[in-house]
C-alpha cells in the first residue's frame, strides 16, 4: 500500500516555520504564521483562559463522553455571541461544537454534499489557502469568485455580485464574516445588504467563515454583517473559531451554527449534522470548549476577556497605523489601505520572488503570496519591516 506512493509536497506552513527557526539573523521577524503575538512577540495563554483551566482542574467531575454536538452551554453561548444575547435569531438557529473552525468547515462541506452531492461552493479569490482543498475533499465542486484586487487594495464588489448570480439552491457561497484572510477588506453594511438581496433571489446558502470575531472593530461590530444576512435570509451556515480571539489554537475550539427559516426546521437540520460528525470524529474534544463556556458564562471573566480581545484588536490596529506612517512618502505605491483594512492580515501585492527577497535579504518572513501577519509587528520591529518593504517594493 505504501511503497508506490510519491514523495508528498511539503506543507508550506511547516516549511515556513522551519525556515524562520533556521534563520540565524538577530533581526529576523516572523510575519508568516497566522497567530496573534503581543508587543513582545509572544503568543501567551490568556489570563482568563488560565483561570478557567484552574477552575476546570478543580471542579470537573468526569471525562465521560458528551455527545456529537458537544457542550450545550458552549453551543448556546456561541450563538448568543454571534447573534446577540436577545436576538430573535436564537430561536431559529442551532450550533454544534467542532474541532476548530476547520472542523466546522469540513462538517459544513460534508453536510452540503450529503444534501446535494457535488454541490458547488463559491469561494472568494483570494481566500484562506485551506478552503479550496478542504471543501473539495468533502466532495464539493469548488468555484472561485472575484473578491479582492491585490494590486489596488480594493474589493471587487460589482464583479463579485455578477459572479455570484451563478450560485443556486443547494450551493454554498463562502464569505469571511470579518477581517478577511488574506485581504483585510470586508463588505460595508450596505454591501452586505446587497449580498443578502442577491442570495435571497438565487436561493444559494451563505457559509460564513468567522475566524477573527473581535479583531476588527469590536465583537458586536464584527458580527454586524453576519447578523444582517441571518436576519434577511431563510438559511445560513456559520463556521466559527475561537482559535484567535481566545488564543486557544492547539486546543481546537470551533462551532458550526445553522440558521433555518423556523425553529422546527433548524432542529431537523441539526439532527442531520450529527451523523456527519458521528461518522467522522464522533465527538469534539472537550477541554477548549469547556474553557470558553466557562469564560463566556461568567460575568466577571467575560468582561475581562472582552478587555483582552479589545487589547489584541487595539494592538493590531495600532500597528497598522504605525506601519502606514513608517512607509508614508517612501514608496511608489500608497500603502494607506493597510491602515483602513481590518484583521491580522494584509497583502503587500508583491511577487513570490520579492517575498523571497524580504526573507533572504531582510530576514522578514512572509508567505510567498505576499501576505503579512500584522499581529507579528511590534514597536521594536516595525521600522525594520518598513525599511524592508521600501527596499523591495521601491
Ligand atoms: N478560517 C480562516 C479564514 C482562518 O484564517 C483559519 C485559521 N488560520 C481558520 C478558518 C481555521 O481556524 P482553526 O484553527 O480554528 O481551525
Amino acid at each position: 500500500m505504501f511503497s508506490n506512493l510519491s514523495t508528498p509536497t511539503a506543507d508550506p506552513l511547516l516549511g515556513m516555520m522551519q525556515q524562520f527557526r533556521d534563520d540565524p539573523s538577530a533581526d529576523k521577524v516572523d510575519l508568516g504564521i497566522g497567530i496573534y503575538k503581543d508587543g513582545q512577540g509572544n503568543a501567551p495563554v490568556l489570563a482568563t483562559v488560565k483561570q478557567a483551566e484552574s477552575f476546570l482542574v478543580e471542579n470537573q467531575k468526569s471525562k465521560a463522553y458528551v455527545s456529537s454536538a458537544g457542550n450545550e452551554d458552549y453551543n448556546r453561548l456561541t450563538r448568543e455571541l454571534i447573534f446577540g444575547a436577545n436576538s430573535g435569531l436564537l430561536a431559529r438557529s442551532q450550533a454544534i461544537q467542532t474541532p476548530g473552525g476547520t472542523g466546522a468547515l469540513r462538517v459544513a462541506g460534508d453536510f452540503a454534499h450529503s444534501v446535494k452531492p457535488g454541490a458547488k461552493v463559491f469561494l472568494p479569490d483570494p481566500t484562506w489557502p485551506n478552503h479550496p482543498s478542504l471543501l473539495a475533499a468533502a466532495g464539493l465542486q469548488v468555484v472561485r469568485y472575484p473578491y479582492y484586487d491585490v494590486a489596488s487594495g480594493k474589493l471587487q464588489f460589482d464583479r463579485m455580485i455578477e459572479a455570484l448570480r451563478a450560485a443556486g439552491p443547494g450551493d454554498l457561497v463562502l464569505f469571511h464574516g470579518c477581517c478577511h484572510n488574506p485581504g483585510g477588506a470586508d463588505p460595508s453594511l450596505a454591501q452586505w445588504a446587497e449580498i443578502a438581496e442577491l442570495l435571497a433571489s438565487t436561493g444559494a446558502t451563505p457559509l460564513i467563515d468567522l475566524a477573527y470575531l473581535g479583531f476588527g472593530d469590536g465583537l458586536a461590530e464584527d458580527a454586524a454583517g453576519v447578523r444582517l444576512l441571518a436576519e434577511r435570509l431563510p438559511e445560513m451556515l456559520i463556521a466559527s473559531s475561537y482559535s484567535k480571539n481566545f488564543a486557544l489554537y492547539r486546543e481546537r475550539v470551533g462551532a458550526l451554527t445553522l440558521v433555518a427559516k423556523d425553529e422546527a426546521t433548524a432542529s431537523r437540520a441539526h439532527g442531520h449534522l450529527l451523523p456527519v460528525v458521528r461518522t467522522n470524529y464522533s465527538m469534539p474534544p472537550d477541554h477548549g470548549a469547556s474553557v470558553v463556556a466557562h469564560i463566556l458564562g461568567n460575568v466577571a471573566l467575560r468582561t475581562t476577556w472582552e478587555g483582552e480581545v479589545a487589547e489584541m484588536r487595539g494592538r493590531i490596529n495600532g500597528m497598522r497605523e504605525k506601519l502606514v506612517a513608517a512607509l508614508a512618502g517612501r514608496t511608489t505605491r500608497d500603502f494607506g489601505f493597510l491602515g483602513v483594512q481590518r484583521g491580522m492580515f494584509a497583502m503587500l501585492g508583491i511577487t513570490p520572488a520579492d517575498a523571497e527577497r524580504m526573507k533572504v535579504e531582510h530576514h522578514v518572513h512572509i508567505t510567498s503570496s505576499g501576505r503579512v501577519n500584522v499581529a507579528g509587528l511590534n514597536d521594536s520591529n516595525v521600522g525594520h519591516v518598513a525599511n524592508a518593504i521600501v527596499a523591495v517594493c521601491g
